[in-house]
């Protein structure tokens, strides 16, 4: 099963992401990993997206949907995979679909967890990232360390109450159109209220799922 996670930043997608990947025995492909190691090992679609970025420019979405490409033919998600990250606009989900017809997949499942704004800027101003290995963590202050490599922990500029705002903003502007866009292509795209402890949004997924 393929399923393509949407939600706004701060609402716990890539935690459920996780969590959903244990329980359904399937991979968690989160985008940003993908292209951090496609750039580490030096793949030929690294080395491709390394020449944008030394530039300044934005990773163009055909090379990232090449670098999604390789690893939604490894044999690691033979059985499916969890997207997160794959799709923040209509052009992503237009192109994702057409990426996984050519290798003989689809999109199953399209899930939204959905929090209020306020909530997310409550939410976001509490986290922090490592500056290591970019593991995010909620409540923890600046200045502490990592648990996973002992990196220190930042918080990043966007995380900020005004660039949070900002954030939310863009991101309902191009969201709402790839529900309709999802709807169009008889996909519905399945609500889950993200705003309750993390079992509890885990529990209503799985229920969502018909799992
Ligand atoms: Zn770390």
């Amino acid at each position: 099963m393929i399923i393509v996670l949407l939600g706004p930043p701060g609402a716990g997608k890539g935690t459920q992401a996780d969590l959903l990947s244990a329980k359904l025995g399937i991979p968690k492909i989160a985008t940003g990993d993908v292209l951090r190691a496609a750039l580490r090992d030096g793949t030929k679609r690294g080395l491709e997206a390394k020449a944008y970025m030394d530039r300044g420019d934005l990773v163009p979405d055909s090379v990232i949907l090449g670098i999604l490409q390789d690893v939604m033919t490894s044999p690691a998600a033979k059985e499916g995979a969890i997207l997160d990250g794959a799709v923040r606009t209509v052009p992503q989900a237009e192109g994702l679909g057409k990426m996984l017809k050519e290798i003989g997949k689809k999109v199953d499942r399209v899930l939204l967890f959905d929090v209020d704004d306020e909530e997310l800027v409550k939410r976001l101003s509490t986290r922090t990232v490592c500056e290591g290995c970019q593991t995010p963590y909620m409540g923890r202050d600046p200045g502490a360390k990592c648990e996973k490599c002992g990196g220190k922990l930042v918080r990043r500029k966007d995380d900020e109450p005004e660039a949070v705002r900002n954030r939310l903003e863009v991101y309902r502007r191009q969201t709402a159109p790839v529900i309709d866009w999802y709807d169009d292509n008889k996909m519905k795209v399945l609500k889950i209220d993200a705003d309750a402890p993390v079992d509890a949004v885990t529990k209503r997924t799985l229920k969502a799922l018909g799992k």
